[in-house]
């Protein structure tokens, strides 16, 4: 059964209120067998089209994941890509910029990431950030080495969004595929989950005593999210709002856009190199 995900996808214009999207559904699969059995065949035929795409070597694929702490972003990266070629994907996780990253316009550590043809390539947190946390934190943006125009422009995020639109749109036109999935998780469950990392010994080391800071600034979060999903869900590029507190749920949910978003893809397989005639002595050669 085909998951329907139209529903979690935002479209061009929309304004979003996340309040109105729920964290919570009601559980796409029937038990724990059948959503074993699901994720396994999307990732089957996940494997299958990133084959393709690799062979077909014209499109790209990039998959943004975005969320609050705790919501799942790497459990579901691992588990959604699990059956994937890792030749041909690549995974980039994107913390606190370096004295060089800062030394350079805000896109340009991600742009030197993304995918190359025929790869599906992964952004674990993104230039997303700098229309969230840095949004969140005015420090942030004081930090950053902006010029006196743009540092003190009262439009600065719109111009941002602009140039993440456009750079989307520019990639897309040269065939890289964009997805972006905000993984939206309710502030009961991260409590929940920030006390199962406190009590499990193997997961301490994930919690770390500033998700707490970030934790107080849940509603500035909310509405930075909000802004900048309403302004940056594109037709080329769109935005899926995953709701998040049922891990099960977000994976399937996660795995049925990606499946879908290949199998949009035109592709073939290339034409054989040899024709027929070369390839029946070849044959005779190697049997002989
Ligand atoms: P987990 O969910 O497991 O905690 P994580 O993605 O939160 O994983 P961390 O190392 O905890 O990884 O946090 C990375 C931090 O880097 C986040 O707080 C994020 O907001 C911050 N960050 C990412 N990009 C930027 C940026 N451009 N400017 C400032 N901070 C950033
Ligand atoms: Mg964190």
């Amino acid at each position: 059964m085909k998951i329907d995900t139209s529903k979690f996808r935002v479209k061009e214009g929309d304004k979003v209120r996340l309040k109105d999207w729920s964290t919570d559904v009601k559980p796409l699969y029937g038990s724990e067998e059948d959503y074993q059995e699901v994720l396994a065949k999307h990732i089957d035929s996940m494997a299958e089209l990133q084959n393709l795409l690799y062979a077909h070597d014209r499109y790209a694929l990039l998959l943004i994941f975005q969320a609050m702490d705790a919501a799942g972003k790497d459990s579901a990266i691992k588990h959604v890509m699990s059956g994937v070629n890792p030749q041909g994907c690549q995974v980039f996780s994107f913390k606190k910029p370096s004295a060089e990253e800062l030394d350079h316009d805000f896109l340009w550590r991600t742009t030197r990431c993304l995918p190359e043809r025929g790869r599906i390539g992964i952004f674990n947190r993104s230039y997303y950030e700098e229309v969230l946390v840095v949004r969140v934190h005015p420090e942030i943006l004081q930090g950053q080495l902006l010029p006196k125009e743009a540092a003190e422009d009262k439009d600065i995020w719109e111009h941002r969004y602009r140039s993440i639109r456009d750079l989307e749109k520019h990639l897309r036109w040269n065939g890289t595929r964009i997805v972006k999935f905000f993984l939206h998780v309710s502030k009961e469950e991260q409590a929940k989950r920030f006390l199962a990392r406190l009590d499990d010994p193997a997961k301490n080391w994930k919690f770390s005593k500033f998700d707490m800071g970030e934790r107080a600034l849940w509603k500035e979060y909310q509405e930075a999210y909000e802004a900048c999903v309403s302004a940056t869900s594109t037709d080329e590029a769109p935005w899926y709002i995953v709701p998040a507190d049922d891990k099960h749920n977000a994976r399937l949910i996660i795995s049925q856009v990606v499946l879908d978003t290949l199998k949009d893809l035109d592709m073939s397989y290339p034409e054989p190199s040899c024709t027929a005639d070369e390839v029946a002595e070849i044959r005779k050669a190697l049997s002989g």
